[in-house]
């Protein structure tokens, strides 16, 4: 298949043309390097099976040649408040990519009649008060908490997709992405398992914020991309949780690092409070990948973050 991808430069649309490109299709990529790098791809310079269009995905896409798939995976992806270079500076292109990123994305879908699969999110949730989160769970969402524009963007994304798969008859799927962590991961982007790691290997104490009682569910990105892989192969439409159901508390996690890294200084609490809209709880219910894709994720977070902690170790000159 001849297959575009947005959001190619980013830490997962890199590792999923990497597998694209494996299994034989032609991959097109397509980035505004707003958040991701042209490091990710740079292994494909040369490869006639990969190209590039430098795009802002907001923008009418034009692609010349047919197309038969197109996956949506451009939005910038660090949804946590707090980062301190990361996500409050980029509020408007997250909506953007989400909202008429979606829209034009799924616009190449319909011109060429190709399948279309949208990059969803566990944050459609919102802080849940629904554990595990099944499909069927319709979320617990703040409108306008400084999440929202992610959130809802998502949402916008996924009813969109159904409107177009309902509307149009596009063979849509819809990927709900639980956190996932890996190599390719950007240094500065404030997410927990980037932050961590670093902190750990500067041997600096970890920053937690709030309590560390809030739990996350980490997938390591093989495991995704062979979910993802698997759903873009099916003829599933509604949305699928991908994601690891073990679940562990952000303190856990703290110390997993500190102890696999061997750093000595310790966690260290940096706010009274979680910040607002930090979901308290966060785990998968994956029995629907099971059961339509045979999919379940191998990697225990100890292997997981083994392969993950030297490549940062690389990236830092540590
Ligand atoms: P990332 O920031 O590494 O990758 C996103 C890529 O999209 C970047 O290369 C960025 O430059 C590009 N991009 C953003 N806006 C664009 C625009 N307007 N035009 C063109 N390119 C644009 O993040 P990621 O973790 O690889 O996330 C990829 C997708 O997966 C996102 O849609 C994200 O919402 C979703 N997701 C990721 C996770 C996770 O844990 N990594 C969890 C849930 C959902
Ligand atoms: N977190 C933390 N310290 C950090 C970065 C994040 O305690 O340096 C917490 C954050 O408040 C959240 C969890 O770790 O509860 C996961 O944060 P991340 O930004 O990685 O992902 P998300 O909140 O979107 O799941």
């Amino acid at each position: 298949m001849r297959i575009l991808l947005t959001g190619a430069a980013g830490f997962l649309g890199s590792h999923l043309t990497d597998r694209l490109i494996k299994e034989g299709h032609e991959v097109i990529g397509m980035d505004n390097f707003i958040t991701g790098n042209q490091n990710n791809l740079e292994h494909l310079a040369g490869n006639k099976n990969f190209s590039f269009i430098r795009h802002d995905v907001s923008n009418f896409i034009f692609v010349p040649g047919k197309i038969d798939y197109v996956l949506h995976f451009a939005s910038p992806a660090s949804p946590n408040p707090a980062s301190p270079l990361g996500y409050p500076n980029l509020p408007i292109q997250t909506m953007k990519a989400g909202a008429l990123g979606t829209h034009n994305s799924l616009g190449v879908a319909r011109a060429h009649n190709a399948k279309f699969l949208l990059a969803s999110t566990s944050e459609i949730y919102g802080d849940p008060q629904e554990h595990p989160q099944k499909e069927t769970y319709r979320g617990h969402v703040d409108p306008i908490g400084a999440r929202s524009v992610y959130d809802e963007a998502k949402r916008f994304a996924e009813a969109l997709t159904m409107a177009y798969h309902r509307f149009h008859n596009i063979d849509t799927r819809i990927v709900r992405i639980f956190n996932t962590y890996g190599p390719r991961m950007r240094l500065d982007d404030g997410r927990v398992v980037p932050n961590f790691i670093q902190q750990s290997l500067r041997g600096e104490p970890l920053t937690i914020y709030g309590d560390g009682e809030q739990t996350r569910s980490f997938c390591y990105v093989d495991d995704l991309i062979e979910g993802i892989f698997r759903l873009m192969m099916s003829d599933f439409h509604e949305p699928v949780n991908i994601g690891n159901p073990s679940e562990t508390s952000i303190l856990e996690f703290a110390n997993l690092v500190n102890e696999l890294i061997g750093n000595k200084a310790g966690t260290i609490i940096k706010m009274a409070k979680r910040l607002g809209n930090d979901p308290q709880r966060r785990q998968p219910d994956i029995t629907r990948a099971k059961t339509i894709l045979q999919w379940e994720p191998g990697v225990s977070l100890k292997n997981g973050l083994g392969k993950t902690i030297p490549y940062f170790k690389a990236k830092l000159n540590l």
